[in-house]
Parts: structure tokens; C-alpha cells; sequence
């Protein structure tokens, strides 16, 4: 308890699935933390239901569309009006968009960068200055086994995770020196609402999901509270020396050749 006492954090895309179990475990350990979520009522639901159990003083919500540099610095803003300046941002929103590369409309391919890496972009733009200022700060960027594998039919979303990486690394030397860490997480397969839309797009949803499990040297999904886990240390003075670093959360999948 209180890993983040008396810190500031602002997450992304946090209505719902990993972005919200990331805000229920920063304020459960002490930080305050702004729910900058696309649509308004899914982040005052999940704000709500996170402050009443927890502490209602450390939540807010704030409608962000993370496409919009501007609407990404009003929430960094009012962030800073609410609770102080941002310590820690989670860039957590994130959308599949997987087609053929061939047959794919120009605007999937602008879908998919604007949010899942234009997003990032955005959002580390908006904290940066002022952390750079302060000397202090950590950006965790939800990035995905995407990110260094590919999976065939995926595309183009694995090419904004690889760019998330690339952002990560680049950023996270980029601001060494002025003691500004950004790093990744890449889940593998996490149960989200995300995941469930596309078994449900399979032709054989039931079977699609039990083929995920098949693959899982686990032989299960991962849960949202356990890439939440790993935020809150990444967010933490437990991880001081951890920077431009990409942690995998996927039950040890992406090691694994073959069976
Ligand atoms: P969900 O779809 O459950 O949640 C994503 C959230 O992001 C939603 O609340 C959504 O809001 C929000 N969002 C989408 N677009 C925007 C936007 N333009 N501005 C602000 N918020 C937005 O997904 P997950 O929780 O599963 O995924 C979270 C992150 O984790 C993503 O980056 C994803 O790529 C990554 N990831 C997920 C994996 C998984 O297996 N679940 C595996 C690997 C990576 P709304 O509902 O209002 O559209």
C-alpha cells in the first residue's frame, strides 16, 4: 500500500479493461489519477466506482480523445488544477484495427496510427515539459506483444506497436539525463473487452478462444489486474534505475518456439 503516496498520475483510455484496473491500483496504492477516457460516461462510471472503494478526492475523469494533442494537454491541465503536476502517465488507449495489408482502406491505416501511436505521441508531448522542469517523472507506455511479433492478418496494428517500442526507447534516452524514465509493457493475451470483440469475429468464437488458451504455456489469459501490477512499479520509486525498458506480460508465450 501507498507505492504511490503524493503522486500525480493521468491514464489513458481508462474506462475500461487495463487502463482501468492500471487507475484502481495507482489509487490504491495512494496517487491521485485522472481517467482521461474517450467516452465521458464509461470514465465517470469507472471513476465513480473506483472512488467509492477507495478514496473520492484521488479520482477524476476527463473526457480525452488522445488523437487530439490539444484535448490530450486540456487533461493534462486539469490534472495539474485538480491535484498538481503529472508524475506518472500511463499511454494506455489503444485499438486493434488488423486487415490485409493489400485490401485495407487508407483510413484503417490512419485509425490505427492515430490512435495507438499519434496517441502515445500525444500524450508523452503533453507531460514531458513539465517533467523535464521538475527533473522527475515516469511514462508507461502500454505497448504489446505486437510489438516485436507479428501475427499474420494483424496488420497494420503491429507496426504502430513497433513504432510504441521505438517512441519508448528513443524518449527514454532522450530524457535520462534529466531523470524522466519511459518504458513499455507488452501483455500478450490479456481478457478485455478488446480481446473478446475479436473472438467474437471469428467465424467459431468458442473455438477462436480456446485456441488462444492452446497457445498459452499457462493455458490461460492474463487478467487486466496483472498488467496493473506491473504499471504500479514501473510508476514507482521501486523502479528508479528501469528506463527506455520494455516489460512482457504474457505467461512466457513470445519465449516459446514451438510445442
Ligand atoms: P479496451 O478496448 O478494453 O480498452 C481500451 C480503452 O481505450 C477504451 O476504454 C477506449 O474507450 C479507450 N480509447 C480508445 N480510443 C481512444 C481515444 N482516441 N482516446 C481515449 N481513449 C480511447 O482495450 P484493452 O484494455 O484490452 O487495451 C488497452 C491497451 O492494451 C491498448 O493499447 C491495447 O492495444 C493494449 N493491449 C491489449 C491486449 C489485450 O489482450 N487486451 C494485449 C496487448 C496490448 P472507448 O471504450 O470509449 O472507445
Amino acid at each position: 500500500m501507498n507505492r504511490l503516496a503524493g503522486k500525480v498520475a493521468l491514464v489513458t483510455g481508462a474506462g475500461r479493461g487495463i487502463g482501468a484496473a492500471i487507475a484502481r491500483a495507482f489509487v490504491a496504492e495512494g496517487a491521485a489519477v485522472v481517467l482521461a477516457e474517450l467516452e465521458g460516461a464509461t470514465a465517470q462510471a469507472t471513476a465513480r466506482e473506483i472512488a467509492a472503494q477507495h478514496d473520492a478526492a484521488k479520482v477524476l475523469a476527463v473526457p480525452t480523445d488522445v488523437t487530439q494533442a490539444a484535448s490530450v494537454r486540456a487533461a493534462v491541465d486539469e490534472a495539474a488544477r485538480a491535484f498538481g503536476p503529472v508524475d506518472v502517465l500511463v499511454n494506455n488507449a489503444g485499438i486493434n484495427v488488423f486487415a490485409d495489408p493489400l485490401t485495407m482502406t487508407d483510413d484503417d491505416w490512419r485509425r490505427c496510427f492515430a490512435v495507438d501511436l499519434d496517441g502515445v505521441w500525444n500524450g508523452c508531448r503533453a507531460v514531458l515539459p513539465g517533467m523535464v522542469e521538475r527533473g522527475a517523472g515516469s511514462i508507461v507506455n502500454i505497448a504489446s506483444t505486437h510489438a516485436f511479433q507479428i501475427i499474420p492478418g494483424c496488420f497494420p496494428y503491429p507496426v504502430a506497436k513497433h513504432g510504441v517500442l521505438g517512441l519508448t526507447r528513443a524518449l527514454g534516452i532522450e530524457y535520462a539525463p534529466r531523470n524522466v524514465r519511459v518504458n513499455a509493457i507488452a501483455p500478450g493475451y490479456i481478457e478485455t473487452q478488446l480481446t473478446r470483440d475479436w473472438w467474437d469475429s471469428q467465424p467459431d468464437p468458442k473455438a477462436a478462444r480456446l485456441e488462444t488458451l492452446a497457445l498459452s504455456p499457462m493455458k490461460r489469459i492474463g487478467r487486466p489486474e496483472e498488467v496493473a501490477m506491473t504499471a504500479v512499479f514501473l510508476a514507482s520509486d521501486e523502479a528508479p534505475f528501469i528506463n527506455a525498458s520494455c516489460i512482457t506480460i504474457d505467461g512466457g508465450r513470445t519465449a516459446l518456439y514451438h510445442d
